[in-house]
């Protein structure tokens, strides 16, 4: 809901989640806005929730939107003018207000007799703890203004969904029935909501970062509340993989050169410890080249980027279904020759058919298929063979074909400057750093996919369009010439 009409010290049911991720938080909220710094997947996630809860109103046809026109005094208003006038239609965007705390809910529906029942609508395939905090918000203000809540639930995605026909999703989505979960918490509410408004009227409190500052949601005021600081260690525990900081941040111990070599738990960790003490890079050729000697050629280096969005957009797909709009292919002979093949779909329909069969007629018919974290590529094309059964056997041989760069980069290569991370822009500046992302349009996947929707959006003009066109087929094609530079500096071939 807008946080719009909530005055000093009101609340809302986000803020009082807010509060209860951290009463820090909800006090900067208040009074140091411009202190927050939105990550960038923000904006994505406020769209998707956005589209998703058009949806959930369009299925509901008879359902009456009550408006915040001019502001959130006229949506009180109408809500209660909605009520009393005894009317039985679900209503969306309902708005209530008891002891300071506002609150808007998606939809509230004709239950049994005078009653009614609550929704929060929600973008996730399930149910997650905030949402039952938020729900509770909102069932307390409700029956404190005297409302009937006989039922609360949360309207999520349904996973199993798959869109039949353009447009049409009845059955997208899945209720939890949550009342009898979130009643201790609504019962609470009161005390929560005055511990609240006590945190407001303070000073800033004192509030160490912890993990709490990312769960549920990565808090915003990070960098104010780490401001003053004292620097950590430059190389910190936290480097270890697969989160091995943790037991020694547990024990107190916040710099890797603090921990004994011994007391690491296996050969991974003892080599991230030596190459960041010695500042000496692990680099395993033999390894390398035994564990690519199989690999036969001509070398197909593949990699897709692809689009899920929580509604399907396209018939057959189901929500969060990853489909791929582009893939770049490096085809490389064993001589060293390399050619470069592309797919790009930005025309908006499903590319998923075109996608096929160019990936079909590109790739070699024999040789290796190499990717970089190769399941991800290979459930791709197993998906595309169950889709088109006229192409399945050929898209079925390439993903048979399918192997993976990132565990023979992981156990051959380590620099330090890698942080723990072998994501391939965490190894490529320390390997071939003249194939930096830095200065493309187009950085990351996150980015490919903002592009490709708004190259899709019908909105971008032609020569934004061409823009957007070209730093796409600039990036998917820098990751799979990074894979191929990889590969020979891993085994030593330039
Ligand atoms: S960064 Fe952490 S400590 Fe600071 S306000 Fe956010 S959640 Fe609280």
């Amino acid at each position: 809901m807008s946080e719009a009409g909530a005055r000093i010290y009101g609340l809302s049911k986000s803020r009082v989640t807010a509060f209860e991720q951290c009463p820090r938080r909800l006090w900067l909220a208040v009074h140091r806005p411009d202190a927050a710094v939105h990550d960038s997947g923000a904006e994505a996630r406020f769209a998707t929730g956005h589209e998703v809860g058009e949806i959930a109103c369009r299925l509901l046809p008879e359902g009456v939107m009550i408006e915040a026109d001019p502001d959130l005094g006229a949506a009180l208003d109408a809500t209660t003018a909605h009520l009393e006038s005894g009317a039985r239609t679900p209503l969306f965007e309902a708005t209530f207000q008891h002891d300071g705390v506002l609150v808007r809910v998606d939809v509230l529906e004709p239950s049994g007799g005078a009653a009614w029942r609550m929704v929060e609508v929600k973008s996730s395939i399930r149910v997650k703890d905030y949402h039952l905090g938020d729900l509770a918000t909102q069932v307390w203000v409700a029956r404190e203004t005297g409302l009937q809540i006989a039922e609360a639930a949360v309207r999520h995605i349904d996973a199993d969904f798959v869109l039949q026909r353009e447009g049409d999703f009845s059955g997208l989505f899945a209720d939890t029935d949550c009342l009898d979960v979130i009643e201790p918490i609504v019962a609470g509410r009161s005390a929560v909501v005055r511990e609240a408004r006590d945190v407001l009227a303070g000073e800033e409190p004192e509030r160490e970062t912890g993990d709490h500052c990312s769960s549920p949601f990565p808090c915003e005021f990070r960098a104010w509340c780490d401001r003053n600081a004292p620097p950590g260690p430059e190389w910190p525990v936290t480097v270890l993989p697969r989160g091995g900081g943790k037991r020694w941040l547990a024990e107190g111990l916040a710099d890797l050169g603090d921990v004994p070599l011994d007391r690491l738990s296996n050969a991974m960790e003892q080599r991230v410890w030596r190459a960041t003490m010695s500042g000496e890079t692990w680099h395993d050729v033999q390894g390398a080249r035994r564990a690519m000697a199989g690999w036969t050629w001509p070398r197909a280096w593949l990699d897709f980027e692809t689009i899920g969005p929580a509604a399907p957009r396209w018939v057959g797909t189901r929500p969060y279904q990853q489909v791929p709009f582009q893939f770049s292919l490096h085809v490389e002979e064993e001589g060293g020759a390399v050619e470069h093949h592309e797919f790009l779909s930005l025309d908006g329909l499903d590319p998923r058919r075109a996608c096929a069969e160019a990936l079909v007629a590109l790739t070699p018919t024999t040789g290796a298929v190499i990717a970089y974290n190769a399941s991800f590529e290979r459930s791709r094309i197993t998906e595309l063979a169950a889709t088109f059964h006229d192409l399945a056997a050929s898209l079925e041989a390439i993903a048979d074909r399918i192997v993976d760069l990132l565990p023979v980069t992981r156990a051959n290569w380590y620099h330090r400057d890698q942080r723990g991370s072998w994501s391939i822009k965490a190894v490529l500046p320390t390997i071939a750093p003249e194939l930096d992302y830095a200065a493309l349009a187009v950085k990351d996947g996150g980015q490919a996919q903002e592009a490709y929707l708004e190259a899709t959006s019908g909105r971008a003009t032609p020569e934004r369009g061409q823009a957007l066109r070209h730093g796409l087929l600039k990036y998917c094609r820098r990751d799979t010439e990074a894979m191929v530079v990889l590969a020979r500096r891993l085994a030593r071939l330039n």
